[in-house]
């Protein structure tokens, strides 16, 4: 597995499959969508399972499919289905708004997705439609439970908190770890794409959002066995069946377990998140690159990923979100 430069293991490769989504939620685009990529631009099937066979031959062992919403890629079942298929790769998830989920979560498992993290909000009708704009809590809530169905597992549900739109339902969120299959995760908006208009005040301090949830319904226990690959810190309440996991990219830094890469829709390899430092992937790949190339630019991007985010020194320039991947 490679190593960057402060040797952290990088083992995780975030896939944005497509820029384009069936939502709008107000923290990551306006409603009219930002600027989309031609199709042309986008890496095909192909090229996306060449540079995850190569990114798995190198020890990546973590693989997530983003986007945009990945579901809205034709072609995803295929997709997963050769991704599934390459030796060593074991764990391949993917994060979704869930709205298309009762339709593809069987296809899904069966062409060997593992497991699936759904973006949910509010547990409030109305509310989500604002939040999202154009979308159906009951849709999110079904395509859920079809994806447990299909043995999907775990499905965590990542809610991102902002003061004044949705902050007084962190405990309600937090009270469904008490019946079995529920995980969920508080993420604290960041000030990317639209998200930036909640920078400052509209951040809920994962801190604030614990000490709410002890004061409700009691104290939380550090969880250290849970799976997770990622930045969360996770708790469980008493007796509950299910985790609690904060996410705190503003308040609480988490650069020194950083161990992932990004691939945009349009095939560049991104450092962070919070950076717009890129290695470009696709131009090499179309004009003829061998896999041993192709590796050599993974490797120089993992040698230059940045320390740290440097997000007190003011907003990055960055991509939206929905090209990111989250
Ligand atoms: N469409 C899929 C979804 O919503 O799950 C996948 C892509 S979305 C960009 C990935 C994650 O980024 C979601 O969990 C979303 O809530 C999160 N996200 C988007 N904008 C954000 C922001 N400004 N701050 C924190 N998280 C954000
Ligand atoms: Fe779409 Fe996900 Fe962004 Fe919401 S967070 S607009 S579902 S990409």
């Amino acid at each position: 597995m490679p190593f960057d430069a402060y040797d952290r293991p990088i083992q995780y490769l975030r896939v944005s499959v497509t820029d384009r989504c069936n939502l709008r939620c107000v923290y990551c685009m306006p409603e009219e969508g930002v600027p989309k990529l031609s199709h042309q631009d986008i890496l095909r099937n192909e090229e996306i399972v060449r540079i995850v066979r190569i990114a798995v031959e190198m020890g990546f062992v973590h693989i997530r499919l983003t986007g945009g919403e990945p579901l809205v890629r034709a072609g995803i079942v295929d997709m997963v289905s050769e991704l599934a298929r390459i030796p060593g790769l074991d764990d391949l998830s993917m994060t979704t708004n869930g709205l298309l989920l009762r339709r593809y979560a069987e296809p899904l498992a069966r062409a060997g997705l593992r497991r699936i993290n759904l973006s949910l909000d509010t547990l409030r009708p109305e509310r989500f439609r604002q939040m999202t704009r154009w979308g159906n809590l009951e849709d999110v809530l079904a395509g859920r439970e079809t994806a447990l169905a299909a043995g999907l597992w775990p499905v965590k549900v990542n809610m991102v908190v902002i003061r004044g739109l949705n902050d007084d339902e962190v405990v309600d969120m937090a009270r469904l770890t008490l019946q079995p299959e529920w995980h969920v995760r508080f993420i604290e908006v960041m000030p990317l794409g639209a998200g930036a208009h909640w920078s400052g005040d509209g951040v809920v301090p994962s801190a604030e959002i614990r000490a709410r949830i002890e004061e409700a319904l009691g104290p939380l226990t550090p969880v250290y066995n849970e799976v997770g690959i990622g930045p969360a810190r996770y708790y469980r309440l008493p007796d509950a069946a299910g985790t609690l996991g904060f996410i705190s990219a503003i308040t609480e830094h988490f650069c020194r377990g950083c161990n992932r890469l990004r691939l945009t829709a349009d095939g560049r390899l991104l450092l962070c998140l919070l950076s717009g430092a890129s290695v470009d992937l696709r131009t090499p790949l179309r004009q003829g690159a061998t896999d041993d190339e192709l590796r050599d630019l993974f490797l120089q991007a993992v040698l230059i990923k940045p320390r740290g985010h440097t997000l007190e020194e003011g907003i990055p320039a960055t991509l939206p979100m929905s090209h990111i991947g989250g």
